[in-house]
This record gives structure tokens, C-alpha cells and sequence, in this order.
């Protein structure tokens, strides 16, 4: 997974070329395309290319984080003027493991403020962009091309000890998608150089996760280091999805906070939220 510009983009239909230019211009070169081929709507933006100040600078598009209402409205805009006529579906993450599967109806009304209370999301319609925020989670993409179906999860510790992962790829297969057919992809997050967590939930992953201690550091008696993409990664391949279909981002949130919000790097303080996206043009 590489930073994209727009001279990288090689799309298959021209209005797709001209959406992922205008994206990437746009939004200052910040997303990272984890299938930056064409077919595919899909990135994980950081933080920069937007207009929110302070400690939402800049491409907050969060409305339930304190930031100026107006200023995530204006980074809204900025995005889907990249793709226009294109509804985002987003849901009310709750760092539980429910996943809403969206229809046809659903992406129609996706403007409205009815987001159910989810924490994945999967849809088999074309023309549908779903999208997960982040600042420090794992956000985590799906696609199985050969079946038109997309996923797309958010992954913070009590997700993953939920088997997030898991529920998505089976949420995917009932809309006719085959986990050996999934492409997976994580963006970026907190990575295990930086995720401390006291002892007590390292122990209880190491109870309730098969394997889990392969993703554990010990670092004294009372921490310890977890590498979520590491056990998203087990979870994946328990559900059935191929090891060199799962592309494991490298980048930490907390170590690159000017790229990317960062809820530790802020020290616990408000801070913005980062878009992750993936959805099947028509
Ligand atoms: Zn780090």
C-alpha cells in the first residue's frame, strides 16, 4: 500500500479516471488506495486536505466530535464533489460487532440522519460508498470483486475481542461473497509499537482470543503492547480469507499524527476523525 498521487491512478473507464484525479487534487494527495486500480471506489484519507482548525485540522469528517459544524459540512462537500451523485453510508459506531448490511433502499436514503448503531458494514449495490471513521481503530476493507459484494469495519480492542472481523466476512458471504475470494485491506492505526494497554486486557485477549499471545508484548508487570492489525489479521484468516489476500497497512496513527488523527497522540483530548471508504461503481 503506497500514499497516491493522481499520477499514479490508472483507471479502466475515463469518468473513473477523472473522479480519482479530482480526488486526489481535491484532497491534497492524502488517500491511500489500497487497490489503486480501477473498478474499485476505495481509500483511507488522513487527516490532511480539509478546512477544520485546531485540533480537527484539517479533514475532519466527523460531526460528533465538537468540531464547527460548517467546517465538516465544507469537508463533506470537498469529498463528494468527487464523486457526485454518489450517496456515503456511514453508521453509528458503537465498538460493538453488529454489521448492517445496506440495500438498494438504504444507499437511497442515506442522507437522512437514521444511521443504525453498527460497527460494520456490507452491501451488494453498486453506486454505494460505505465509509468508516477512525482515529487510532483499524479501519478494514473488503471487497470480493467476482461477487459485486464490499465491507467495511471499524476495529478498535473491543471489536476485535468481538470478532468484528469475523461477523463482517460472514455478513459478506451471505450476500453471496466466498472468503477465498475476499481482498482485505487494514488502514491506518494505532500499530503495536504504540497501543499500551494495562496488563488486565492483555490477559483477557490471551483468554478469550485463541493465539492471541503471538500479538502480545509484555512490556512490565502492569503493561503490555497489542498489535490489533495482527489479530485482525488471525481473524481473518479464521473466517477463511487467504493470507496473501490481506494487506496489513504499516502506517501507526500515533507515530505519524501530522498525516493522521490520533486519539493517543492527542493525550485522550478531542481530536478529528479520519475517513476510510470502499464502495462498487455502477
Ligand atoms: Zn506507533
Amino acid at each position: 500500500m503506497r500514499p497516491t498521487g493522481n499520477r499514479n491512478f490508472t483507471s479502466a473507464s475515463r469518468a473513473q479516471a477523472t473522479a480519482d484525479a479530482r480526488a486526489a487534487l481535491d484532497l491534497g494527495c492524502a488517500a491511500i488506495r489500497a487497490w489503486p486500480q480501477g473498478g474499485l471506489w476505495n481509500g483511507f484519507l488522513g487527516r490532511r486536505g480539509g478546512v477544520s482548525r485546531g485540533p480537527y485540522q484539517s479533514l475532519n469528517l466527523s460531526h460528533f466530535c465538537g468540531d464547527d459544524p460548517a467546517d465538516v459540512d465544507a469537508n463533506w462537500r470537498r469529498l463528494q464533489s468527487c464523486f457526485p451523485g454518489t450517496p456515503f453510508v456511514l453508521v453509528n459506531q458503537v465498538h460493538g460487532n453488529a454489521i448492517h448490511v445496506v440495500s438498494d433502499r438504504d444507499a437511497a436514503m442515506a442522507d437522512s440522519n437514521a444511521r443504525p448503531a453498527a460497527d460494520g458494514i456490507v452491501t451488494a449495490a453498486r453506486g454505494v460508498i460505505l465509509g468508516i471513521l477512525t482515529a487510532d481503530c483499524v479501519p478494514v476493507l473488503l471487497v470480493d470483486r467476482a461477487a459485486g459484494v464490499v465491507g467495511a469495519l471499524h476495529a478498535g480492542w473491543r471489536g476485535v475481542i468481538a470478532g468484528i472481523a469475523h461477523k463482517g466476512v460472514r455478513a459478506m458471504t451471505s450476500l453471496g461473497a466466498r472468503p477465498d475470494r475476499i481482498e482485505a485491506a487494514m488502514g491506518p492505526a494505532i500499530g503495536r509499537c504504540c497501543f499500551e494497554v494495562d496488563i488486565e486486557l492483555a490477559r483477557r485477549f490471551e483468554r478469550e482470543m485463541g493465539g492471541a499471545r503471538a500479538h502480545i508484548r509484555i512490556a512490565s508487570p502492569h503493561k503490555a503492547f497489542i498489535d490489533l492489525r495482527g489479530l485482525l489479521h488471525d481473524q481473518l484468516i479464521d473466517a477463511e480469507v487467504e493470507s496473501r489476500a490481506i494487506n496489513p497497512a504499516a502506517i501507526c496513527t500515533r507515530c505519524s499524527s501530522d498525516g493522521f488523527f490520533s486519539r493517543r497522540a492527542a493525550g485522550g483530548a478531542v481530536t478529528g476523525l479520519q475517513l476510510s471508504f470502499i464502495g462498487l461503481p455502477e
